[in-house]
């Protein structure tokens, strides 16, 4: 028996939009394998009504009043707060991640909300009376015009809110491609913006694979892309949108390294290293996978976590009847052959495989896409395992004789993302604040995720462009200024004829 899947298409002109480009992919539940969905993929002719649907929507919502798009802006934040179990299982049922972890996502996105209610501070120009005798110099802030988000599949909501919560409250109007591995999300937020009273074409879900991407990056209308992704992705976003004259923020991939003190408490140590290892089956690019424990803690913080991870359960995210599983299953099955790839890779490079979650299968869930947490030890720094991201429930211990040897190896990695040290000694800390090349630091904290009022991103090959994601950096990238120089003529002070360079007096 044949089952029929819907089709999801875009949402363009405030409204679903069925594709007629004749290209689809798969949408699947990775808990059960099973196909839930076809997704259209764009073609040229949907990425142009896109876009030129985003170029009116900005031309109106451009010209509302600050109240008009704040009264907006806190009525989405008030549905989402009605709404966001909804939003939850959506999430669950496409990318796998336990029910409590959707929502910890959504209201960690929600912040970047709640900061865009106050955009009217955030946006206000600067005012200089009489800075030469007779002129007044200010500053206004604008929107850019339709700008596009190109986002990954491990946070569906949260990393789309890290963006267009900000965009649109600045007045600009915003062309959303989501992942094509968990979609829904995109289509459900952009119909809780039309029940907010935002007008049409402000907020337009564009579904596609590097087709629309491209359209996005080489279209003349398009003045901004926030991309987040993988490094490779990220790199060509970066080049290829500069390339075309626009402002570009791509965040990258990470390896995100937790430095432990032997003077550290190492039951916490253990609990933070499961909670950031092994949430969300270590899909976050925040996510803790290597642990560089100074001697001679290494051998008893194994010990602790390996009892912890035995304690772990791994099921059906959306699974709550015998209690909620602590991990999901990965996102698709080429991804948890990847994984376990890496696994092999640190196995033949001379690793210890103390925890193994290769063959992890779970009870009634023979399809789905689970891996289980999983705990090596000693693998070489040369391993490809150690320096590559894996994404997955995979935790790699390293051992470090000093502070200073972990701090070293921390530098000389190419990602920057996260980092975090435990310890009690405050000046071990301070050092490390100071001196890791690091974007985001944790100090007894796993996963330091900055709040909404300051801005997320990473170093080096973490972030591509020159401005992090929301708080500040966010109304930077997506409002331009413009410098006014104003003088009211007064014939008293006028000063006739002068082709000399202006001087202020
Ligand atoms: P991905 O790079 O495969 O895809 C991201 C987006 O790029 C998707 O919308 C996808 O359709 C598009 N894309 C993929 N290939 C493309 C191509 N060749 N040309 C143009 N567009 C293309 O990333 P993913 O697997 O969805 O997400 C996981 C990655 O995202 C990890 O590397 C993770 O570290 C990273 N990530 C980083 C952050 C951060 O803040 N730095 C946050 C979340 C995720």
């Amino acid at each position: 028996m044949t089952t029929q899947t819907p089709t999801i298409g875009h949402w363009i002109d405030g409204a679903l939009v069925e594709s007629t480009s004749g290209r689809t992919v798969p949408v699947h539940n990775p808990a059960t394998g099973a196909t839930t969905a076809q997704l259209a993929l764009a073609d040229a002719a949907e990425i142009d009504r896109a876009i030129a649907s985003a170029q009116a929507g900005f031309e109106v919502w451009s010209r509302y009043s600050i109240a008009k798009r704040q009264a907006v802006i806190f009525r989405f934040r008030e549905l989402l707060v009605a709404k966001k179990t909804e939003l939850a299982a959506i999430i669950t049922a496409e990318h796998g991640k336990v029910l409590s972890d959707a929502m910890g996502e959504i209201a960690r996105g929600q912040e970047v909300v709640e900061l865009a209610c106050g955009f009217p501070q955030l946006t206000k120009g600067e005012f200089s009376e009489n800075a030469s005798t007779g002129i007044d110099v200010y500053s206004i802030k604008q929107p850019l015009g339709v700008v596009g988000i190109i986002s990954p599949f491990n946070f569906p909501a949260m990393v789309p809110l890290w963006f267009f919560p900000v965009a649109i409250a600045a007045g600009n109007a915003v062309v959303l491609k989501p992942s094509e591995k968990d979609p829904s999300a995109a289509i459900w937020m952009a119909q809780l913006w039309k029940e907010a009273g935002l007008p049409d074409g402000v907020f337009t879900v564009l579904n596609g694979d590097k087709e629309a991407v491209d359209g996005l990056l080489t279209d003349r209308r398009v003045q901004a892309i926030s991309f987040v992704g993988s490094t490779p992705i990220a790199q060509y976003i970066y080049e290829t949108s500069a390339k075309y004259g626009k402002r570009v923020q791509a965040l990258g991939g990470a390896k995100n390294h937790m430095l432990v003190l032997p003077d550290a408490d190492l039951d916490i140590v253990a609990d933070q290293a499961i909670n950031a290892g092994y949430g969300a089956a270590g899909e976050r690019c925040m996510a803790v996978s290597v642990v560089l424990a100074v001697e001679p803690v290494a051998d008893e913080l194994i010990a602790k976590i390996e009892e912890r991870i035995a304690k772990l359960k791994v099921g059906n995210g959306a699974d709550t009847e015998n209690g909620e599983p602590d991990l999901g299953p990965l996102i698709t099955a080429e991804h948890r052959a990847k994984v376990s790839g890496y696994v092999d890779i640190a196995e033949a490079d001379g690793g210890k495989i103390v925890v193994d979650g290769r063959s992890l299968s779970v009870e009634g869930h023979e399809d789905g896409y689970f891996f289980g947490p999983t705990l090596i030890d000693a693998v070489p720094t040369s391993s490809r395992s150690y320096q590559e991201e894996i994404f997955g429930p995979v935790l790699q211990v390293l051992r470090v004789k000093t502070f200073q040897e972990g701090l070293d190896l921390i530098n000389s990695g190419r990602f920057g993302n996260g980092t975090a040290i435990f310890t009690n000694d405050g000046g071990a800390a301070r050092r490390f604040q100071s001196e890791v090349q690091v974007g985001m630091i944790g100090i007894n904290v796993p996963i330091p995720v900055p709040v909404a009022y300051h801005s997320f991103g990473g170093w080096k090959d973490s972030l591509f462009g020159d401005a992090k994601a929301y708080g500040a950096h966010g109304f930077d990238f997506f409002t331009r200024e413009k410098a006014v120089t104003s003088r009211w003529l007064d014939p008293a002070t006028h000063g006739g004829i002068n082709l000399g360079f202006p001087q202020n007096d």
